[in-house]
């Protein structure tokens, strides 16, 4: 086919497209296309700096919903009004009164020393120590360097559980604290890890660097006049979902929700750019658009003559983090959740693609009702995917873990998700209005049809568990900031099931592989093989049970 055809073809089949869901645009749809378009250039805009959980970008986007709720009618549903806010536990930060200081000259927390993150908080420590000597009840240094200049050539070396021998051999023999540095130029790769989980160490445990090493101590033989004082705290950051409620004095209620959070420049590690620029997330998909249609939504089921069900608008943040927002709201809701007939969310609906033109419906096992409801909505501008799961990466999973029939509306991934470019002229706005309007006959379809029916699903396989030759069949909490891996769901017939495991309990141990976080279950899992059986050890209220599992 010549180029001129082509392109005439092009043109053409642009001018359908376009017209064909232009020419049906009806005054009120436009106007949903133009508010879309006011509030996803809104919440994607700059300003918002990516609407990060717990931020201020986060909060110009909840004033943001909030008026607009207000606007539509809603009455407020959260615990404060609109909102419900709840703290986001980001792990551990050097704490202000942490010290070390050399002959009255204290060095600079974080860039010159750090207290290691399971060191314990204590008092002040001061005592006139040389680096060459280990008296009981002082101090101690420690060279690392000599460590990795004898391990240089062992594959196995590791060394963090090395420090972890070093720590209990020096508080077994009395030292007070003890101080690692590393004289050699062997990287030593030890950090501040905010997000350790190691189990407390005996002793106060610091890290020098050796700049500051070489300033402040260079002579190995000299006496020095320190002081000592580890401080840890937790680092926190709240946030807060916006919800407002439609109460038609109807014995159930629907769920809609979309989260509004997204990642900010990129500071929780869950960007998809792999360059290491901070450069704001702008998620004009992700999930601008959600939110955006779930605020239309609103508008729509005010004004809507089918009361026989109340309808109950969650805005939820820091799902980008796990589902936070979600689970806070199931853990603690505002209204009766025995009450909620269904939850309908929507997470990415901005991108319907023009040439493929598929929507995903997930959920659809949820409810033995979903296939009459669905197939029951004629002439649809676009293609559905049935997916029959509950769960997935969104925060319909939080529902379908209290048993709540659910539908998760996505219209696919596609090259800037999780990027800078997820931008607000990439929008498909003609296809979000499609899928906000088959929303609405989903709820009409419902009608009169009561509260519906919960079906199990299968689990889907998100991540983690897709990658490695075993599972256990769990679903982990990542919320769970405790130490061990929390059971947040386990799925039928896999093997935590069978050995008898719990949604609660916390995975502390695997075989011979002690479990303190999501990587060393990770790290555990990968020692086992279809077949295989051992021990798992989890902690179920105060008990410690132990099972016997097979893979
Ligand atoms: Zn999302």
């Amino acid at each position: 086919m010549n180029d001129l055809t082509m392109r005439f073809l092009f043109f053409i089949s642009l001018f359908l497209t376009t017209n064909s869901f232009a020419q049906k645009l009806s005054k009120a749809d436009k106007s949903i296309v133009a508010n879309l378009k006011t509030s996803i250039s809104y919440l994607a805009d700059d300003k918002l700096e990516g609407r990060r959980a717990g931020t201020p970008g986060e909060k110009l986007a909840i004033t943001y919903i909030t008026s607009q709720f207000q606007q539509a009618g809603l009455s407020p549903k959260g615990a404060e009004g609109f909102q419900q806010s709840f703290e986001i536990n980001d792990g551990k930060e050097i704490g202000a009164s942490a010290i070390f200081s050399v002959n009255g000259q204290e060095l600079k927390k974080g860039s010159e020393f750090f207290p290691l993150a399971f060191s314990p908080n204590s008092g002040s420590i001061e005592a006139v120590v040389s680096l060459s000597l280990s008296e009981s009840g002082q101090p101690w240094f420690k060279d690392l360097g000599d460590v990795l200049m004898n391990n240089k050539d062992n594959p196995h070396f590791d060394i963090n559980s090395e420090i972890q021998s070093i720590i209990k051999n020096a508080a077994t023999k009395g030292a007070k604290a003890l101080i690692f540095y590393n004289s050699s130029n062997l990287a030593d790769n030890v950090k501040f890890d905010p997000r350790d989980k190691m189990e407390t160490a005996a002793i106060p445990v610091f890290y020098l660097m050796s700049t500051a090493r070489e300033k402040y101590l260079k002579d190995l033989s000299a006496d020095y006049d320190i002081t000592l004082k580890s401080d840890l705290a937790e680092k926190k950051r709240t946030a807060s979902n916006v919800i407002g409620y439609i109460d038609n004095g109807a014995a159930s209620t629907i769920v809609f929700g979309a989260h509004f959070d997204h990642l900010g420049y990129g500071e929780d590690g869950n960007s998809m750019l792999r360059n290491g620029s901070k450069e704001i997330h702008n998620g004009a998909d992700d999930n601008a658009s959600g939110t955006a249609a779930l605020m239309e939504l609103a508008k729509l089921m005010k004004k809507s003559k089918s009361k026989q069900n109340n309808y109950l608008f969650i805005a939820f943040s820091g799902e980008e983090l796990g589902l936070f927002g979600s689970k806070y709201f199931v853990e603690h809701p505002t209204i009766n959740l025995t009450n909620v007939n269904y939850m309908i969310n929507m997470d990415m609906v901005g991108r319907l693609n023009d040439s493929t033109k598929t929507v995903t419906i997930g959920g659809y096992g949820t409810s033995p009702a979903w296939n009459n409801i669905l197939s029951g909505i004629k002439k649809l501008p676009f293609t559905v995917r049935y997916d029959s799961s509950g769960t997935g990466p969104s925060d319909h999973t939080s529902f379908y873990r209290k048993d709540i029939p659910v539908l998760f509306f996505f219209t696919g991934l596609h090259t800037d998700y999780h990027k800078p470019g997820d931008d607000a002229d990439k929008i498909n706005y003609n296809g979000e209005l499609q899928i906000i309007k088959y929303i609405t006959a989903v709820v009409d379809n419902s009608k009169s049809l009561g509260k519906l029916a919960f079906t199990k699903t299968r689990e889907q396989q998100t991540g983690t568990a897709a990658r490695f030759s075993v599972s256990m069949g769990i679903m982990p909490d990542y919320t769970f900031s405790g130490s061990g891996v929390r059971v947040d769901g386990v799925t039928d017939g896999r093997a935590a099931q069978k050995a008898g495991l719990k949604t609660g309990d916390v995975v502390v141990q695997l075989g011979e592989h002690k479990i303190n976080s999501m990587e060393t279950y990770m790290q555990g899992l990968s020692k086992f093989k279809k077949g295989d059986s051992t021990t798992v050890k989890v902690k179920r209220g105060a008990e410690e049970l132990t099972f016997d599992i097979v893979f």
